[in-house]
C-alpha cells in the first residue's frame, strides 16, 4: 500500500516517478487563463486567516457543502470565517474520491507543509497555522504565487476595465508577471435589452464615443483592444453555449442593433444573427493582433433562479449542457480560415461525450504555420480531475499530438488552487509512465523529459506572445 499523499502521489511506476521529479517538477508555470482578481494582486494583499483565500468565492466547495446538508449561511452567508472553516473541514472526510479531497490536501501541504488531514478534529489546529503563516509577508498574495513558481498569469477582463491594478502591478515591479485577458462577453449579451444598454453606456464612455451605430460599437471595441493591447493582453476568451455561425448581412446587423439600442427586445433569430456577428468581427482583431482566442463552450449557467437572485452568478450553480457542438464550431473556424483570418486558437468544451469531437474538429485547421496552432485546451471546470483530465490527453493523443499540446491552467478564483498544475503535471506523467512500463513507447528519457517539459511549461511559453 502507498501512503495517502506522498513525493509520488499519483506516479505508479518508476518512468512516472523519474519523468515527474526530474522534468516536470521544476518547470515555472504559465497560467495563462484564470479568474484572480488583479486588484488583490496589485495590493499584494495580505488574508486575515485561511478561509477568505480558501473558501471566499470558491463555489466547488460551496457545491459540496451544500451537498453535505451544510446551510447556505456557511457558503456565501454571514457566518464567521473560522465557522465556514470548521464547516469544509467537517466536509472535506465525505469529498473522499471527489477531487477536492485532492485538491485540499496538495494545497495544505504546497502552502503550508501542513501533512495532517482535514476533518472536524483537526479543524482548529489547521485553520490556527495556517491562518499564522498568511500574516507573513512571503504569505502574501505574491509571495503564494511565487511559491508555487508562477512566472506569468492572466487574469480575465471585461472592455471596459481600465486596467489600472495590471499597470500598477508592471510598475511596482512585482514577483511575477500579470497579463490581462480580453473577455467580452457582455458586449454581446443582447438577451436582455436593458442590460445591453446599459453596459454599452458604460462601453461609450469609456471608449469616449457615442456608439449609436453597430459600427461605432465596433470602433469603440477595437479601441479598447488596441488599448488592452498596449498594456500586455496577447489572447482573448469567450463563454459561450455554442459557437455562433448564423448566415447574416451587414445591413441586417445594422437594424438589429439599432433596436436594440432603442430599447426594444430582439427575436430569437436577432439574437443568434449579432451574436455571429460580434463573434467574428473579435476573432478579425484577435487575428490582426495576433492574439490566441480561446473558446469555453457547453456550460449551462444560473441554473437555480431562486439563488441566482438570492446570491448572484458564478456561485455553484451552473453544469454541463448538451448542446450540439460540431457544426457550428466548424462552420465559425471554417469561415475565418475560408478568409486567411485565423488567429491561434484554442477550444474548451465542458461536456466529456464532445472529447473525440473537439480532438478531430482541430486537424481540420490545422495550416502548418505554427505547431499545434489550433488546440484543445485542458479539461475544463467539472472535467478538470484526474479522470477528466486522462480522458482528455488520452483522446488527444490518439486523434493529435499529445507532445504539442500547451497543457494546463487553473481557470481559478483562489491563490491557493496553484498545485493543480503538480495535479496535471503527475497525471501527465503517469499516463507516458504507464506506457513505457508496457513497452508501448520506447524509454527513451531524453524524448519523454523533452515532450513532458515542453507540455509543462516550453509550449504554453512558445504559443503565447507575451
Ligand atoms: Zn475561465
Amino acid at each position: 500500500m502507498k501512503p495517502f499523499l506522498d513525493d509520488n502521489f499519483l506516479l505508479q511506476t518508476k518512468t512516472a516517478e523519474y519523468l515527474y521529479h526530474e522534468h516536470a517538477k521544476k518547470m515555472p508555470i504559465i497560467d495563462y487563463h484564470n479568474h484572480l482578481i488583479p486588484q488583490q494582486i496589485a495590493e499584494n494583499r495580505m488574508f486575515e486567516n485561511v478561509t477568505q483565500p480558501w473558501l471566499y468565492g470558491d463555489h466547488y466547495k460551496w457545491r459540496a457543502m451544500r451537498t453535505n446538508g451544510v446551510d447556505e449561511k456557511y457558503c456565501t452567508g454571514n457566518a464567521s470565517d473560522w465557522e465556514k472553516f470548521q464547516k469544509w473541514a467537517e466536509t472535506v472526510p465525505y469529498t473522499l474520491r471527489n477531487p477536492l479531497y485532492h485538491w485540499t490536501h496538495l494545497e495544505l501541504k504546497g502552502y503550508f507543509g501542513i501533512t495532517e488531514v482535514l476533518n472536524a478534529s483537526s479543524a482548529e489546529r489547521i485553520y490556527k497555522k495556517a491562518s499564522e503563516l498568511l500574516q507573513n509577508d512571503n504569505y502574501r498574495v505574491q509571495g503564494l504565487l511565487k511559491k508555487m513558481n508562477v512566472e506569468l498569469a492572466c487574469t480575465t477582463d471585461d472592455p471596459v476595465d481600465s486596467l489600472e491594478h495590471h499597470i500598477r502591478i508592471k510598475k511596482d515591479g512585482a514577483l511575477l508577471r500579470v497579463i490581462p485577458a480580453w473577455r467580452p462577453d457582455k458586449s454581446m449579451a443582447v438577451d436582455n435589452a436593458v442590460i445591453y444598454n446599459s453596459y454599452i453606456d458604460t462601453l461609450a464612455k469609456v471608449a469616449g464615443i457615442e456608439i449609436n451605430s453597430f459600427s461605432k460599437l465596433i470602433e469603440s471595441l477595437r479601441k479598447r483592444h488596441d488599448f488592452f493591447h498596449a498594456n500586455g493582453c496577447r489572447l482573448s476568451d469567450h463563454g459561450l453555449e455554442i459557437f455562433y455561425a448564423e448566415l447574416y448581412t451587414g445591413s441586417e446587423i445594422d437594424s438589429i442593433f439599432v433596436k436594440i439600442r432603442g430599447g426594444k427586445s430582439l427575436t430569437s433569430d436577432e439574437i443568434l444573427k449579432f451574436k455571429s456577428a460580434m463573434l467574428y468581427e473579435f476573432a478579425i482583431m484577435d487575428h490582426e493582433k495576433g492574439w490566441a482566442q480561446q473558446y469555453h463552450i457547453g456550460s449551462i449557467r444560473n441554473n437555480n433562479t431562486r439563488m441566482f437572485k438570492s446570491i448572484g452568478p458564478d456561485t455553484g450553480f451552473d453544469s454541463i449542457g448538451d448542446f450540439n457542438q460540431a457544426i457550428l464550431m466548424s462552420r465559425f473556424v471554417d469561415r475565418l480560415d475560408k478568409e486567411n483570418k485565423l488567429t491561434k486558437t484554442i477550444l474548451y468544451n465542458i461536456n466529456p461525450a464532445d472529447n473525440e469531437v473537439m480532438a478531430t474538429m482541430l486537424g481540420n485547421f490545422q495550416d502548418g504555420t505554427f505547431p499545434g496552432k489550433i488546440q484543445w485546451g485542458s479539461g475544463w471546470w467539472f472535467l478538470d480531475q484526474k479522470d477528466g483530465m486522462e480522458k482528455q490527453m488520452n483522446a488527444l493523443s490518439t486523434l493529435g499530438l499529445l507532445s504539442r499540446f500547451v497543457g494546463m491552467l487553473t481557470d481559478s478564483r483562489s491563490f491557493l488552487s496553484y498545485p493543480r498544475h503538480e495535479y496535471f503535471r503527475r497525471i501527465l506523467c503517469n499516463l507516458i509512465g504507464n506506457d513505457v512500463e508496457n513497452g508501448e513507447i520506447p524509454s527513451d528519457k531524453a524524448l519523454l523529459g523533452k515532450m513532458v517539459e515542453d507540455i509543462s511549461y516550453y509550449n504554453a511559453k512558445n504559443y503565447f506572445n507575451f
